[in-house]
Parts: structure tokens; sequence; C-alpha cells
């Protein structure tokens, strides 16, 4: 076994085809590794914990997370940035579930594709950068903790903005704003970090959107405020409205979040994932809140295919 069998599946899918994941090697001179010149997506594979399923067959099944709308944001991340890939939705998927029936996940899983300049070329033109597609499986449990109150602070590494580099591209070089935010909030004790825009209004966290609940009102920072336009985002505006909860998106400031009710992250790796505490002021007395309960224990309901009104969100591998 190698090193990396132990973090992720045996098999990837590279330069066109399912490969042994020792062979899937790029060179130093990649464009995208020297540029950050890639766009990826992060996508959930989830047990299946539905009582019937399991009587009738015991293996654990695995099913996808709204593979469609990811892909859908992967190709429009590259449509930003004016480059394309070939291939099309239905390969793009096609491709993510053959991969998944080769590797025969048993556990919750992550995927990672990737859409990356691989030429060799010197000079940082996206306008002469080839694309390629790559994909990648790891076993993922939690990646911020969702049973305890997350501890944020608001850090002072200021979201890149749409004329910068667009957010709501999931470019990878753009992380390296996220890997600054979130490296020093952990370095100093905290969970995560809530990043700002340049106006001063909330965006999200390094790596997953933000909620906050005020008066009974879900408000979220709005598509204009710098953030990558989650799936998870779109999944809980969805369900808080067919619970009539009311939602806005629109600015917010970072003094409501002090004042905040409940707040909560939510994302691909997130999940839903509450807040207790920001800049060391507690949230609802660092306990969850009612609509974040709800809403969390709807959005695992739906991922561990346990209710069927959302069932069109899952594709079974
Ligand atoms: N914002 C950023 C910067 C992210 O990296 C992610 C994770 N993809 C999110 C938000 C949440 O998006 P999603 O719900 O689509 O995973």
């Amino acid at each position: 076994m190698t090193n990396n069998s132990k973090i992720s599946f045996p098999y990837v899918f590279f330069k066109g085809k399912i490969v042994p994941i020792g062979e899937a090697k790029v060179s130093i001179m990649t464009n995208a590794l020297q540029y950050g010149t890639g766009i990826f997506g992060g996508i959930r594979g989830y047990v299946q914990e539905n009582p019937k399923s399991k009587i009738q067959n015991p293996k654990k099944e695995v099913a996808i997370f709204r593979i469609a709308d990811h892909y859908q944001r992967f190709l429009k991340s590259l449509n930003i940035l004016n480059k394309t890939i070939p291939y099309s939705h239905k390969k793009l998927v096609d491709i993510t579930i053959e991969l998944a029936k080769k590797n025969a996940p048993d556990t919750d899983c992550y995927f990672r594709p990737l859409a990356y300049a691989s030429n060799l070329g010197l000079s940082p033109n996206l306008h002469e950068a080839v694309f390629d597609f790559a994909i990648y499986m790891i076993p993922l449990g939690e990646y911020l903790p969702i049973h305890k109150g997350l501890k944020l602070m608001i850090s002072n590494w200021i979201r890149i903005s749409d004329v910068m580099i667009p957010a709501r591209a999931k470019v990878t070089g753009a992380y390296i704003n996220s890997s600054l935010a979130k490296g020093d909030a952990e370095s100093l004790g905290f969970d995560d970090a809530l990043m700002m825009t340049s106006e001063g209004h909330i965006t999200e966290g390094s790596a997953a959107n933000f909620f906050m609940v005020r008066d009974g009102v879900l408000i979220t920072p709005s598509n204009y405020s710098d953030i990558l336009e989650g799936i998870t985002r779109r999944s809980i505006i969805q369900l808080a409205r067919d619970l009539h909860i009311p939602v806005e998106e629109r600015e917010v400031d970072r003094s409501e979040v002090y004042i905040s009710d409940e707040c909560f992250l939510s994302g691909t790796g997130a999940q839903v994932a509450w807040i207790s505490e920001v800049d060391g002021r507690k949230i609802r007395d660092g306990k969850i809140g009612p609509v974040t309960g709800k809403l969390q224990k709807l959005f695992f309901d739906i991922v561990r295919g346990r209710n069927n009104k959302y069932k069109n969100w899952l594709t079974k591998i």
C-alpha cells in the first residue's frame, strides 16, 4: 500500500481514463501547479440509512448529493475563466459514477473533480492554457465538528472580490485567500474564520457559507457579497422556505452576527455546523438554536436517504 492509498480510494480518473492513483502524476512544470489555474469541485457521497434497503441489502449503499448541481457550477466556473474541457455535463456525471462504482466505497466519501491547466508553459496566460480533467475520491467524515458549537473569529483577511478573482467561481488559486484565513484562525485556537468583503460586510467562512437567525428570519449574505454560491446554501434556503421559515438574502453587518439568535455554516465539507461563539462573543449562550437544529436534522435525514421528499437530490452509486 502506498501512503496515498490510506487517504484516498485506489482509483482516480486521469488523462481520459480510470487508473490506479499512483499513476496519476503531473509535471512540476504544470501551469496549474505554478499559478493555481484550475477549477475544482467538492461533492459528498453518503452511506444510506434507509431502514428498508438495510433489510433487503445489508451492503452499505452510498448516494451522491446533488451531483448534477455540482457539475453545473463546475462548468459555469470554467466559463468564467473562458475555458472548456472536452467533457459534457452528462459525461462528467457518468465518469464520477463509473469511478465510484470502481472504488466501491462503503463509507461516507468525498469526490474532488479538478479541471486544470495541464500545459507546461511558463506564462500565466489563460488564453493559451489547455485544460484537462481529473477526479479523485477520499473517505470523509466530519470536516468541521457538527455536534459541538464552532468557535469562529472574524478574519482580517478580506475575501477576494469579483473584480479580483470572482468568488462565485471555484478557482483553485483563489483558495490561498481561504488558506490564510483558516490557517490564522486555527493557529489562534478557533475552528474557522468568517471573512468580510472589502466593504466590511460578512461573506462566508473559509470554505462554507454563513447563515444567521434574527427574530425568526433566516438571513444569509446574498450572491452579491462575494460568496461562493454554495449548493448546500441553496439547499438550506429551499428547506427553510419549505418549512415556512422566512429567508432573507442580503448584506450582513459584523455586529449583527454578535447579536444574532443563532448562526451556522453550510457547505459540502461543513454540512450544517452550528456556531457557538464569534470573536469570543457567545451566540445564544453557546447552545444550538431551534431553527438551526431543525434544518440540521432535515439536512441529515435527506442526505442519509431517510426523507423521500428530496430524494431527487441523491444519486445512488
Ligand atoms: N464557500 C467556499 C469558499 C467553499 O469552498 C465552499 C465549499 N465548496 C462553500 C462556500 C460551500 O459550497 P457548497 O455548499 O457548494 O459545498
